[in-house]
């Protein structure tokens, strides 16, 4: 297969992030989305290769863990002003190679930003309690302490906007996180880490092993879930990798971060506005070619409005841009690969023979592109929730389906085996506040007159159910990045015990 002639730009990129030469050697063809062609080759790290990255880590952490947590913040601080420095030239190369559109690349950097400023702000307030002991003069209060090395295993959908959701929290609670990013994006991995490295080296160079890079697939991966020197793994990817890694994890008692796939609906009912649904469902739908954990994939619209409201929505699709993610204007990028490809017409032949009716879908730009697999969205008038719909196909499919109750669309909503994110479009405060409700939806996200995706960092991140229950970001996120004391101080002269036990020697 022919170079791309995006190779040029990307060792440029590669160069200004401060990537050395030496990490583009190797086996593993790194391929832009855009193209479908070779950008770049790196090596993949052995086992043993990993098991060292791991030790480096094992070996900084004494000093971090020694550094205070305001201190470790204002590393996190410098970390965001570099990243600031270079948004452009990182958000471009998410871009060339993981294929979203450019202001979703720069959008993911400045989620980066945002994570750091959120760690700085936490490195000042890892807070603990204190409790009323039961016995005269005894104070019980609660410490909070780093674990050790945190493994990180990121999706190729958010290269990097997910390891700064970790390693920035991670990092302010005194830990050294090791990093396996997706095999499909190791080029933005290496920038960031580059990134990275060069801040901690101006900050100390003493601190400079803190977070590692372990380039690879799922074998890369197995390092950091088998090594007992790794107490927490945050792993983030499909539900197959969940159920790979989560038995092996609890098998050696490790604490995990499950961020699993998603399978996100939202409800329309009638007195939703329909300009604000259009744009919000459009945005969450077709937004990163439908490859977001948060892509809107099931939509519930009322009996009363479905007639007026699905061919407007139809209309909205018929005019989207698809095409190169580097030029303005263009609103939905190709998919990561063929796989992709062939994932989302499966899923299509399958729908069709369940009844339903597609607009979309096929495959575009294939002339200028051979090697690149642009779709077209598309829109699945569903006669019903079946089989097919309640899957995550990782694609901009969006099935839609009536309902008239809205009893009977919560539960079909919960009737899926993910629980990540979720919508209702509605002006019914009662409906709005049933939906948030503990008998609405049973996703870890439940959001009102705003699409599923594009979560904001402040709030906890993450889902239930088949999405694996982790939470990671913003909120009190930070709590699973640490271990909790419980200390027990007398300050008194006497021993008195717990529950009045008498117990004299
Ligand atoms: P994937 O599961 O193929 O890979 C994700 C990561 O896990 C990669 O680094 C991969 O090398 C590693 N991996 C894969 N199999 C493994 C195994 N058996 N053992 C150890 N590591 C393994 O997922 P993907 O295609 O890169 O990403 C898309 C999926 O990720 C979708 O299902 C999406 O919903 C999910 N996702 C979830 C979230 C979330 O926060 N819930 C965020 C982003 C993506």
């Amino acid at each position: 297969m022919p170079i791309s002639p995006l190779a040029g730009e990307v060792r440029h990129l590669l160069e200004t992030l401060g990537v050395n030469g030496g990490d583009l050697r190797g086996d593993r063809v790194v391929r832009s989305p855009i193209d479908g062609r070779e950008i770049a080759r790196v090596g993949d790290a052995g086992r043993a290769e990993a098991a060292e990255a791991i030790g480096r880590a094992a070996a900084a952490f004494p000093a971090w863990r020694a550094v205070p947590a305001p201190r470790r913040g204002e590393l996190v601080r410098r970390f965001g002003e570099t990243l600031r420095v270079h948004k452009e030239s990182l958000g471009r190369l998410v871009t060339i190679e993981n294929g979203k559109i450019l202001q979703e690349g720069l959008g993911e950097v400045q989620e980066m930003i945002d994570i750091c400023d959120f760690a700085v702000g936490l490195s000042r307030q890892l807070y603990g309690l204190t409790i009323a002991s039961e016995r005269p003069g005894h104070r019980m209060m609660e410490t909070w302490h780093p674990l050790g090395v945190c493994g990180i295993v990121t999706a190729f959908n958010f290269p990097v906007a997910v390891w700064a959701w970790n390693a920035a929290l991670a990092l302010v609670c005194g830990n050294t996180p090791v990093w396996k990013p997706s095999e499909k994006t190791p080029l933005t991995a290496l920038a960031t880490q580059a990134l990275f490295r060069r801040t901690v080296e101006a900050f100390d160079p003493a601190l400079a092993e803190i977070a590692q890079l372990v380039l690879g697939d799922a074998a890369a991966s197995a390092a950091l879930v088998d090594d007992p020197r790794v107490p927490l793994l945050s792993a983030t990817g499909s539900t197959r990798m969940g159920r790979a890694v989560a038995p092996k994890l609890a098998a050696r008692f490790a604490r995990a971060i499950l961020e699993l796939g998603g399978n996100n609906a939202a409800i329309v009912a009638p007195s939703a506005d329909p300009e604000l649904a259009l744009r919000g469902i459009t945005f969450a739908a077709v937004g990163t070619a439908g490859q977001r954990c948060t892509t809107l994939r099931r939509l519930f619209v009322h009996d009363d409005i479905y007639a007026a409201f699905v061919p407007r929505l139809a209309a909205v699709y018929g005019k989207l841009r698809i095409g190169d993610p580097r030029e303005p204007g263009t609103l939905v990028g190709p998919l990561i690969d063929g796989a992709a490809y062939e994932g989302m017409r499966k899923a299509l032949d399958q729908a069709a023979r369940d009844g339903g009716t597609i607009a979309g879908g096929q495959r575009v730009l294939s002339n200028e592109w051979p090697d690149a697999f642009y779709v077209q969205p598309a829109l699945v008038e569903m006669p019903a929730q079946t089989e097919i719909v309640t899957r995550e196909t990782f694609a901009p499919i969006l099935y839609v389906m009536r309902y008239r109750a809205l009893d009977d669309a919560i539960r079909l909503h919960n009737a899926v085996p993910q629980g990540l994110s979720s919508s209702i479009f509605t002006g019914d405060m009662r409906e709005a506040e049933t939906f948030v409700s503990a008998e609405g939806s049973d996703c870890g996200i439940a959001n009102v007159n705003i699409g599923p995706s594009g979560a904001e960092i402040g709030g906890a991140f993450g889902g239930e159910k088949e999405t694996g229950g982790g939470r990671e970001s913003g909120s009190d996120a930070w709590k699973a990045y640490m271990r909790r004391a419980t200390n027990t101080i007398n300050y008194s002269k006497a021993l008195p015990l717990a529950q009045g036990i008498r117990f004299e020697v």
